[in-house]
């Protein structure tokens, strides 16, 4: 069988994988080792009871005859689409209808599938350093070899770890906001230069807003379609997974406006979202019934509070961690209206290869704490660190302890 040449050319494992083995090996030299785990970005809070109730019942209806789900609808149930629609955006005066929402089994596969959906010959604008989905995603599909072409953007101190329109055309562009992994937010102002790049050269905007709930700063936009003319240029990708534990269970949702407009080699217009339904009735099957029930139910109010409560104590860990690396002469970015922590060099600092890896092996010898290296991120994120928040209060002050004991 032939394979596809791709994935010669993609990194030797997913970060998060190599990430993983690393702390693998080093617990089998230390067995005794208590490592805090601030790497991958995996929740430790519960689901809402609310939410394991809706899918205790939902489970229960699986086994009547008479409330039976099958196959479920690709593009979700209506009773989430509609949730969605107006507790996430009309309640906040965006126009988004239900019809316009995808639910999905999370962010990540929505995020790698869009691929399908581009021409052969995209280009596609990445910042750098990036959620390595997005790059991994786009070289499958043979945009290092002999497919379009990747452009990244690269986020420094320079532009404040923001990437800004490019001088040349693409035709799509990511936006991940808060980022993963530098933790920074996207104004409005940054936003709507976004946007009118966009509408210029027709593009794409892929806004990533995964991290959305953590915004706390009234002036930060959550949402893409807060800004005018959004919908006509950019989908916007969400997951209940960091907003509400959803990690193992998966669901997220990505909405399509009907104005969305690409375009055919011949010249000729699409409609994304058509297009992205097309897709998904071919390739998807819908998420679960039962999961699809537990996120219904995460739009009533108590659950809306609890969440709320969780993501407050998240974003308290990150704001701990950031001053105490800050108190230990480091540079920080994110950890406000963020879970993630960005360590980065001096300004003028000569940066060298594998110094993220070896800021890694540093904090995990010396503080027991494991971290994801700048560098698996993309070039610019050499010399730098990533840290999260996700972890308990205790383990957080713990973490910050060590750190203040080391030499690190
Ligand atoms: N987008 C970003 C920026 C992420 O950091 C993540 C997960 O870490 C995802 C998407 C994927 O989320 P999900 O768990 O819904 O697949």
């Amino acid at each position: 069988m032939l394979l596809n040449d791709n994935f010669k050319s993609l990194s030797k494992s997913y970060l998060f994988s190599e990430v993983a083995s690393r702390i693998r090996d080093f617990k089998a030299q230390h067995t005794d080792a208590d490592i805090i785990r601030m790497d991958i970005g995996d929740v430790t809070l519960p689901l809402d009871r609310c939410v394991a109730e809706a899918i205790a019942q939902a489970a229960m209806e699986q086994s009547c005859v008479s409330s039976f789900h099958g196959y479920g609808p690709e593009q979700g149930y209506g009773f989430l689409r509609e949730a969605i629609a107006e507790t996430d955006y009309n309640s906040r005066g965006i126009d988004i209808s239900p019809d316009e929402i995808f639910i999905s089994d999370g962010a990540k596969s929505d995020i790698a599938n869009l691929t399908d959906i581009y021409g052969s010959q995209a280009i596609v604008a990445l910042p750098d350093p990036v959620y390595p989905v997005y790059a991994d995603s786009n070289e499958i599909a043979g945009r290092f070899t002999t497919n379009g072409k990747i452009l990244y953007m690269p986020c420094t101190i320079d532009n404040g770890f923001k990437p800004t329109p490019p001088r040349d055309r693409v035709d799509v562009v990511y936006l991940c906001s808060p980022n993963n992994p530098t933790g920074t937010v996207l104004t409005r102002q940054e936003l709507a230069a976004w946007i009118d790049y966009a509408l210029d050269a027709k593009a794409l905007i892929v806004f990533d807003s995964a991290y959305e709930a953590y915004i706390t700063d009234p002036t930060l936009p959550k949402s893409i379609y807060e800004l005018p003319d959004a919908r006509k240029v950019a989908i916007e990708v969400r997951s209940y997974s960091k907003t509400a534990g959803f990690t193992g269970l998966r669901c997220g949702y990505t909405v399509f406006p009907r104005e969305l407009t690409g375009y055919f080699s011949d010249g000729t217009a699409g409609n994304i979202h058509d297009l992205w339904l097309r897709r998904q009735t071919t390739k998807f099957n819908g998420a679960s019934y039962v999961v699809q029930r537990g996120a219904a139910a995460l739009y009533t109010a108590p659950a809306q509070q609890s969440l709320r409560e969780n993501i407050a104590i998240y974003l308290n860990n990150a704001i701990i961690l950031r001053d105490a690396l800050r108190a230990a002469g480091h540079n920080v970015a994110g950890g406000e209206n963020s879970p993630y922590v960005w360590i980065y060099p001096d300004y003028d600092a000569e940066v060298k290869k594998g110094d993220s890896w070896r800021l890694f092996e540093r904090m995990l010898h010396e503080c027991r704490i494991s971290t994801t290296p700048g560098s698996g991120f993309g070039k610019c994120g050499e010399g730098c660190l990533r840290l999260t928040g996700f972890n308990t209060p205790e383990n957080t002050l713990e973490a910050v302890l060590r750190i203040k004991k080391s030499t690190f």
